[in-house]
């Protein structure tokens, strides 16, 4: 055969392959696909059959007490002790440090499972734990590990395979082993944006629509780099409502849609971080932050009309406190003098119209405290928000109000309604951060 001929033969073979092997990839993309596509009809199909019954679940509570349900999943942030008042803070430029959250106290042994459990000693020494266990407790200054010893408080462990799972949760990242002095402190180590899946997931319901939930993702990214820029101990968030609940891994697929749509968003007012606080519902008017707390530094909150919350179980509410529970809680709280409680008087309210000035007539003489220091007395679940009147009734005190939590920042419920009206999440953050604006800073 001629060399023309023989290089012919040759090109027509290899183009005919590559048609051929063209053809199969198409194939096989195609089938992949389809494979998506049906996977994503069948989660859109879940979605919308669990959304129906969590509204459905909702209505139900609402037309109840009303003391369960959203506010269980989306509480209050900050009705713990805040921390220090620095919040003039730029944002970092990059999604790579770390973030340290406070996930576990414990004075027991705490039994922590994975396939890859690693005690970590140095950079280049390691004890694989056999069977994928680790028991370990407080001892000493260090922490003990069963089958290991006692090792430094602050020892790492890690799961080489996947997350670790403490309790009924599963933490990415790596967990350090603390001796805190009274137990097990427990500091799960990990990534801004797959803490923000965790805590999306706790603190808005898995039926809860899109913009909802990415509104809920950039306070929370805001909210996580305000405290840890603030803090200065070993670890820059609880996993709490006194900062916002982490759950650890989050697996709805709504919520890693939100948070992956918004990645690296934050809200920002001339440049710098806003004091992204947030809280279930308003009632109608979101509070100031320096009402709450005085001695904190705020920056790029106002008090705004909400308008976007009727719906919420917590629109209106009612609790009749016994004289002899307020009795007690005040003793509790160091008015050792207090033998009997006789009246409660609203003595001035805030901007918002939430209590600022609260007078208990006590046999001791007259104690005044704000609506806020009365909830912390009684139980922030008790007494639902500052925005209350009060009358007598019979032998006890009948305490009426409208919403949930200290009122700061997002109305979690106000901007459902927004959502529901069809408002995007930036225009929900600017209604609630009137100054501020949404800023991808990595
Ligand atoms: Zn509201």
């Amino acid at each position: 055969m001629a060399p023309g001929k023989v290089f012919g033969l040759l090109f027509v073979t290899f183009v005919a392959g590559a048609v051929v092997a063209g053809a199969g990839l198409f194939a096989v993309l195609d089938g992949r696909r389809a494979d998506a596509v049906a996977d994503r009809d069948a989660l859109r199909t879940k979605y919308e059959s669990l959304s129906a019954k969590f509204e459905e679940l909702e209505a139900k509570t609402a037309v109840g007490q009303g003391s369960a349900a959203a506010g269980a999943a989306a509480p209050d942030v900050g009705d713990g002790e805040p921390t220090s008042a620095q919040l003039r803070i730029t944002p970092p430029t990059d999604a790579e440090t770390a973030l340290r959250i406070a996930v576990v106290r414990s004075s027991e042994p705490v039994r922590m499972v994975g396939e890859g459990l690693i005690v970590v000693q140095s950079a280049s020494k390691a004890i694989p734990m056999p069977g994928g266990e680790l028991l370990a407790r407080a001892s000493g200054k260090g922490v003990f590990i069963e089958g290991v010893g006692t090792l430094p408080s602050g020892t790492t462990i890690k799961n080489r395979l996947g997350p670790t799972k403490v309790g009924d949760r599963e933490y990415p990242g790596t967990i350090e082993l603390h001796n805190d002095g009274s137990g097990l402190l427990l500091i799960n180590e990990l990534e801004l944006e797959k803490y923000l899946l965790g805590v999306v997931a706790a603190e808005v319901p898995a039926g809860w629509p899109m913009e909802t939930k990415k509104a809920q993702a950039v306070v929370a990214r805001t909210y996580a780099l305000m405290q840890r820029s603030e803090s200065d101990g070993p670890y820059h968030l609880e996993a709490t409502i006194a900062d916002q609940v982490y759950v650890g891994t989050a697996v709805d697929a709504t919520t890693r849609a939100a948070v992956t749509a918004t990645y690296g968003e934050v809200l920002l007012e001339d440049g710098l971080l806003v004091s992204a606080w947030f809280h279930s519902a308003c009632g109608g008017t979101t509070e100031a932050p320096a009402d709450v707390w005085p001695e904190r530094a705020a920056h790029g909150n106002q008090i705004v009309e909400c308008g976007f919350c009727e719906d919420s179980p917590y629109e209106r509410w009612t609790v009749d406190l016994q004289p002899g529970e307020i009795t007690k809680a005040l003793k509790g709280a160091g008015h050792k003098t207090v033998r009997s409680v006789t009246g409660l008087h609203i003595q001035e309210r805030t901007g918002s119209e939430r209590v600022r000035e609260l007078r208990i007539d006590t046999n001791a003489g007259p104690i005044s405290m704000s609506g806020q220091e009365f909830r912390a007395l009684v139980g922030y679940m008790r007494l639902k928000s500052a925005s209350f009147s009060v009358e007598v009734a019979g032998n006890l005190f009948r305490v009426s109000g409208t919403g949930f939590g200290h009122g700061v920042g997002m109305c979690q419920h106000g901007a459902r309604g927004m959502d529901r009206k069809g408002h995007e999440y930036r225009e929900i953050l600017t209604r609630f951060f009137p100054q501020s604006n949404v800023a991808k800073i990595y």
